[in-house]
């Protein structure tokens, strides 16, 4: 009997309402093992007295099972969780292990998609910048952040055309700020060249560190880039923030409703509020102002319809918008009078209407 196998063995023990184990979530902070006693240490952030005495039952249960070991000693530090207070009405009973709130921010929504090449990036970014510009006239500029989880493949820098290393102030990154948009993404920490191999529980630990160690000031709304797809991973990050609502990219073919669903799945599970679905590349409008629909039409509307969700809006397929990502102006910002732009700044407004309401819906 070794430290390691004791580790292996706490794996069979899931968080509770999670498919995650504790171990990848990172909540084993010490194993010890001698004389045939297994002393495990665990350590989580949850407002629920019964998580705890769980988790210390099951480790309690597995360790006795092993072989070798005579004694068990399980202890479990909790932190009491410093949420964001939910908006008035709305119960967040499920929290994850390690949910922080993120001082100074009002409201934090989530973009997601259910696979990688929708455009959420894009929309994560002309968003940010919609928003911005709707608060700026509403009196309130400078208030909008963007935290780009996609660790892998952090595309939100250039798109919002950010460059330059943030800051380090005192114990916090100061993120940097592009047309209004206080930007942090772990593209603007490593080189482009940098291979960036990551474990789960890293991945984890690293944005919770963008929620912790980020002095993101005083912001209205911050927009949160997940990385694509909807699998555990994603999970993992959605109740590691404190999340107020969260919005679902996706495509006009009907097969994205699927995709859809499975987004929203994720976010019930962590009892995160869906905002509404955008469907992204609708179509294609011609000089002479007929549109086509190259990638089949209806799947936003039916995957809103299917979410019990509101449809928030077609974004058709713009070359400007494109370009705009490439060179690092968003469309919103260099071409304020496209029809994607106005797209951006309605879906903005509206989405602003529905977080200042206590029902979402
Ligand atoms: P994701 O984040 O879903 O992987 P991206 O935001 O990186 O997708 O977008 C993929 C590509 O599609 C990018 O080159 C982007 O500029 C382009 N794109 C996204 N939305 C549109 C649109 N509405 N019109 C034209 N090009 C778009």
């Amino acid at each position: 009997m070794d430290k390691a196998t004791i580790q292996e063995a706490l794996k069979v023990i899931k968080y509770p309402g999670f498919s995650r184990d504790i171990v990848s979530f990172g909540l084993v902070r010490g194993v010890d093992f001698a004389d045939g006693k297994a002393t495990v240490a665990l350590a989580l952030t949850t407002a629920d007295a019964q998580i705890p005495a769980q988790l210390k039952t099951e480790a309690e249960k597995v360790l006795q099972g092993l072989e070798g070991v005579s004694e068990v000693e399980v202890t479990v530090s909790v932190t009491a969780p410093k949420h964001t207070p939910p908006p008035p009405g709305q119960k967040r009973e499920v929290t994850g292990p390690a949910q922080q709130s993120i001082g100074g921010v009002k409201r934090i929504i989530a973009v997601a998609s259910g696979k990688g090449g929708v455009g959420k990036s894009t929309f994560s970014v002309n968003l940010a910048c919609a928003l911005d510009q709707v608060l700026s006239e509403q009196g309130k500029p400078e208030s909008v952040g963007i935290m780009d989880c996609d660790l892998y493949g952090p595309s939100v820098p250039l798109m919002i055309g950010a460059a330059s290393r943030p800051e380090v102030r005192g114990e916090s990154l100061v993120p940097v700020e592009s047309f209004g948009v206080r930007v942090m993404s772990m593209g603007l920490l490593i080189d482009e060249d940098t291979p960036v191999v990551w474990r789960g529980p890293m991945v984890m630990k690293t944005i919770q560190q963008f929620a912790a160690n980020v002095d993101w000031g005083k912001l209205e709304v911050l927009v949160v880039d997940l990385p694509p797809g909807t699998g555990d991973a994603q999970l993992s990050l959605v109740q590691t923030l404190p999340l107020d609502g969260a919005v679902i990219v996706t495509t006009p073919q009907k097969a994205a409703v699927d995709v859809a669903r499975r987004g929203a799945l994720m976010f019930g599970k962590v009892n995160v509020p869906l905002l509404g679905v955008v469907e992204n590349m609708s179509y294609l409008e011609g000089p002479d102002g007929e549109k086509q629909f190259l990638f089949g039409q209806g799947g936003g509307e039916a995957a809103a319809t299917t979410l019990e969700s509101e449809f928030l809006g077609q974004m058709p397929l713009d070359p400007v918008l494109r370009e705009g990502a490439d060179r690092g102006i968003p469309v919103v910002v260099s071409h304020s009078d496209r029809a994607s732009s106005q797209v951006f700044r309605k879906i903005a407004t509206r989405l602003l209407e529905k977080l200042s309401r206590s029902d979402y819906n």
